[in-house]
């Protein structure tokens, strides 16, 4: 078995996803007392947030740089950054490490293709849903079609992840509006919708939505095990 190498903290609330689910999914593959052999490196997120805020993504790109080399240092086989946005460097981050980065709109994108879909919904922070490091991967390597949320359904998507998501706060009128934006992505013609932010499946799920969901949390984490226990 691999050592999968994680850096989390952003946030921690889905950094334990993470990490329950690559135990699970250890566990459901190996059975009885396996576990995941892992590293994680966990950044204080406030920093983080402060630097994506200001648009200081030098600096951001060095702090991921530098987890990428501890969880490596620490004994990781390979890496997975426990979040969307922070794709935006994940090139980057590859270009400086030896060791694999799995990236996850590509585990993502996968999934999608799997299903036979084509044209997708997407929600995540701002970053996420509006530049091109994300949807571009989409639509550019893995030929889908992306569909987005409207500039003031964006600002809805964006700020419940951070004013409430990331610090453990889910509201029942904060669903209600994830549910009514993801409707209309479908009105506009997604065939699915990718929850592009690891904390989003902490608000809505399956049965909250038309067409089905891709769950970057799940699909990121899941496939970090089957890469793990790759012989
Ligand atoms: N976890 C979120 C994501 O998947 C947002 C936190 C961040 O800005 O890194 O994008």
């Amino acid at each position: 078995m691999k050592t999968i190498g994680l850096i989390g903290g952003m946030s921690w609330e889905s950094s334990i996803e993470y990490y329950r689910i690559i135990n699970e999914t250890v566990r459901a593959k190996l059975g009885g007392l396996h576990s995941a052999k892992s590293i994680m490196y966990s950044v204080d997120f406030a920093e983080i947030e402060a630097l994506q805020r200001q648009g200081e993504w030098h600096e951001a790109t060095q702090l991921m740089i530098d987890a990428a080399r501890h969880v490596k240092n620490g004994g990781a086989d390979f890496v997975i950054i426990c979040t969307n946005t922070m794709h935006m460097m994940a090139d980057e981050v590859q270009k400086h490490i030896i060791i694999p980065l799995l990236h996850i709109a590509d585990a993502t994108a996968e999934k999608v293709k799997l299903r036979g879909l084509r044209k997708i919904g997407l929600i995540g922070t701002r970053f996420t849903m509006e530049e091109d490091f994300y949807k571009g991967r989409l639509t550019k390597k893995h030929g889908l079609e992306v569909v987005i949320p409207t500039a003031e359904e964006r600002e809805i998507v964006h700020s419940v992840i951070f004013d409430e998501l990331c610090i453990g706060e889910r509201k029942k009128s904060s669903k209600e509006q994830y549910v009514h934006i993801m409707d209309h992505l479908v009105k506009n013609g997604a065939e699915g919708i990718v929850l592009g932010c690891t904390e989003v499946s902490l608000l809505v799920q399956d049965e909250d939505s038309q067409v089905p969901l891709f769950d970057t949390t799940k699909i990121h984490a899941v496939a970090a095990v089957e890469y793990a226990l790759k012989p």
